[in-house]
């Protein structure tokens, strides 16, 4: 990849980090809540625990993505972005423009979530 496109791509990067460090942040902010569920009828508190499991998951596939990124970033840093981990061929640039943290290029993310569906029945 080019210094330039580097610099570039690296900045939306570091943008996509800070807004998911936030993001996670947040929503473990809130999901811990200094509320006190006894005082609320059984109804509050079905919601409040709905919440509360939709927030551990949104927070989790945030984490998830945000180790995504920290590694692009890394990999940035060590000069080897942009291509594919598993076949070795120039990720697209419209694909790294829509996921910069991509580590495959299509036809190998296809294949990858072909497997996973396979393993999982
Ligand atoms: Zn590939």
């Amino acid at each position: 990849m080019r210094k330039d496109r580097l610099a570039q791509f690296k900045k939306k990067l570091e943008e996509k980090h800070r807004q998911l460090s936030e993001g996670v942040g947040k929503a473990a902010l809130y999901a811990k809540g200094p509320e006190d569920d006894s005082t609320k009828d059984l109804g509050d508190q079905a919601a409040t625990s709905y919440n509360r499991e939709f927030l551990f998951e949104l927070s989790n596939g945030d984490r998830r993505v945000l180790k995504e990124v920290v590694s692009a970033l890394q990999k940035i840093d060590g000069g080897d972005v942009g291509d594919c981990e598993r076949c070795g061929e120039a990720i697209s640039d419209k694909r790294l423009e829509a996921l910069p943290f991509a580590r495959y290029c299509i036809a190998c993310q296809r294949l990858i979530e072909e497997e996973a569906r396979t393993a999982a029945g």
